[in-house]
């Protein structure tokens, strides 16, 4: 998809700083450190906007970016952070379980996983909230070129059967560093706004 406008619109920390004009949202889960910023970067083709999410102590926020003014990229917080105090694990607990029962606009989570991985507790946690809460998923199995293509099937089988995936959600093989999936990924997108 040819990127003509993005914007970096806020990292909301309470519900009502989310923006209102109710353009569909995308939102992005993964664990810290999985490759979620540089999946945003490569996808809105900017190479810094999105920072690095890792960071303990931002458990709160959902930072919004705007794309060609018509759909928004929402990156959650990074989990699995191993240095985050167990009130901030709730707050992060809470905060997203309210976004994912409560936010209309949103038509699908894009979640993170890294290819070389097995998910991890959290990853599970978080696809069974999505589907407790019916959102639909796309599975974007990321680092892709970090592992020969001869073992990406193998790979995302594993990983599609710890999580339980479910037929009727996507998945997408992608990389950051080459570009793989980035039409594919915009794609599903794309079909996700019309449904
Ligand atoms: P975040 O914490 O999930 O936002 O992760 P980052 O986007 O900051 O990425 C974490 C590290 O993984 C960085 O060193 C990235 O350069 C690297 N990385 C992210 N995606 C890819 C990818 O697709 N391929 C490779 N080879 N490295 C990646």
């Amino acid at each position: 998809m040819k990127i003509t406008n993005v914007e970096f619109v806020i990292s909301a920390v309470k519900p009502h700083q989310y923006p209102e004009d109710a353009l569909p949202e995308f939102a992005l889960a993964g664990r810290s450190n999985v490759g979620k910023s540089s999946l945003i970067n490569k996808m809105i083709m900017r190479k810094g906007l999105a920072r690095t999410s890792s960071q303990p102590g931002k458990t709160q926020q959902l930072n919004y970016y705007r794309v060609n003014d018509s759909v928004y990229l929402v990156d959650f917080p990074g989990y699995g952070y191993a240095r985050v105090s167990k009130a901030q694990r709730q707050q992060f607990g809470e905060m997203i379980e309210t976004f994912l029962s409560d936010r209309k606009p949103l038509k699908m989570v894009l979640l993170i996983i890294d290819i070389r991985h097995e998910p991890s507790k959290d990853d599970c946690l978080m696809y069974d909230w999505l589907k407790h809460y019916e959102i639909p998923v796309c599975v974007v199995t990321t680092k892709a070129d970090k592992i020969p293509k001869s073992k990406w099937d193998k790979h995302v089988k594993a990983i599609k059967q710890a999580l339980g995936f479910r037929g009727g959600d996507r998945h997408v093989l992608f990389s950051s560093e080459t570009g793989l999936g980035r039409e594919a990924l915009w794609d599903i997108i794309n079909e996700q706004i019309e449904v």
